[in-house]
């Protein structure tokens, strides 16, 4: 367990991609469960907050080789920021300690998909209205190409924009980490992690360190 006393937000992200170095190299540490469990039974202190697609191939703790109480996890399809994902984070960085957001997406999204081709079923959909913005905002594929998902191309840029938008509405929606950001007491990253690579990609220009 890392002691978030003792770890800013660039330590934070040093410590995820070191552990995504592991796991890419297939070097994951070795972990004594029993002695981790007894240490996190009555408190966590999560260095990180992720908001991640819920994608099986996609398990934040494994691609940054982590253990318990380590990351504060986030997943829903598509990595939207709900409302109840925002509170998630909120409660994470305000009353757990957690120094870094990282918005999380993937290569081949099937949530990106549906959005790519405005699937409307059930309460699918409604994931999909968070996504539509990204999709909407995706100039570079004009609309005599293919604009929907059997372009791939297009989902890849759509998920890339899709990070920028989620973490704008985390941004817009809330002011705990409006502020905690302008106080320098959190970061934001931006990224893209790879599911044939195992990489997770960060996007500078749209992270806050
Ligand atoms: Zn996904």
């Amino acid at each position: 367990m890392t002691n978030r006393d003792t770890v800013s937000s660039k330590d934070a992200l040093n410590l995820l991609m070191e552990g995504n170095k592991r796991f890419i190299n297939n070097t994951p540490r070795q972990y004594d469960t029993i002695k981790i469990r007894e240490e996190t039974k009555n408190h966590q202190y999560p260095f990180a907050s992720i908001l991640s697609c819920s994608d099986s191939r996609t398990n934040i703790d494994t691609i940054f080789d982590q253990n318990l109480g380590d990351l504060f996890s986030v997943r829903l399809a598509g990595n939207i920021a709900s409302t109840e994902a925002i509170g998630s984070l909120e409660f994470s960085c305000k009353y757990l300690g957690s120094r870094l957001i990282v918005v999380m997406g993937h290569s081949n999204c099937g949530a990106i998909k549906a959005a790519c081709d405005d699937y409307k079923g059930g309460n699918i959909g409604e994931i999909i209205k968070l996504i539509a913005p990204a999709v909407a905002a995706e100039k570079s594929v004009n609309d005599k190409e293919q604009r929907d998902s059997k372009n791939e191309l297009f989902v890849e840029k759509v998920s890339f924009l899709n990070v920028q938008k989620q973490i704008d509405t985390i941004l817009q929606k809330s002011s705990i980490i409006r502020e905690m950001v302008k106080d320098k007491k959190i970061g934001i990253v931006a990224g893209v992690y790879s599911l044939s690579s195992g990489l997770f990609e960060i996007d500078l220009d749209n992270s806050i360190l």
